[in-house]
């Protein structure tokens, strides 16, 4: 089913494929505040990550849900020529994937942020995705991702950690 209207999936699309989208500069604002320094859009990287920080071999890409087709609730195929939209989406997975690949095998550590995760503009929702963040660049895995759904988790955890008495 088509959930939204035609100016809203081009206002989605136009959105989400560019550079500098909102999300992405909300978070490099954020990480720049917490100290930490990268560079952006590094044309000789594969996939031109959107945020490089050598220092801790560390790149993070901000990936739009639906040009990425991320399995969230706001990943839709449009209704209007649905193969058309799988096959591409199926390509642009493809090759992120190849990127990824490449990355890591450069030595690289690599981290996804899906749009939905810093989709809402509740202040302290996004605090905790810089917080994920800044955690997985300093003490984190090779390859890792963080979506809408792990942060509810998160969210969810800590509350019940904090309604708890100390034991
Ligand atoms: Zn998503």
């Amino acid at each position: 089913m088509d959930i939204v209207d035609a100016a809203t999936r081009s206002r989605m699309m136009s959105g989400i494929k560019g550079k500098n989208t909102k999300p992405e500069v909300s978070i490099r604002k954020a990480l720049h505040a917490r100290g930490f320094r990268y560079r952006i859009h590094v044309n000789n990287l594969p996939g031109k990550p959107d945020l490089v920080l050598p220092k801790y071999s560390a790149v993070v890409f901000v990936h739009g849900c639906f040009w990425h087709g991320h399995s969230c609730r706001y990943f839709k195929i449009p209704q209007t020529r649905p193969d058309f939209w799988r096959e591409k989406i199926r390509k642009n997975q493809l090759r992120d994937k190849k990127q990824e690949s490449s990355l890591l095998a450069g030595g690289w550590r690599v981290l996804v942020v899906w749009e939905c995760a810093v989709r809402s503009r509740n202040k302290e929702k996004f605090a905790l995705v810089i917080d994920l963040i800044a955690e997985w660049l300093i003490n984190g895995n090779e390859n890792s991702q963080i979506d809408e759904n792990e942060c509810s988790m998160i969210e969810s955890a800590t509350i019940l950690k904090e309604s708890q008495p100390n034991i």
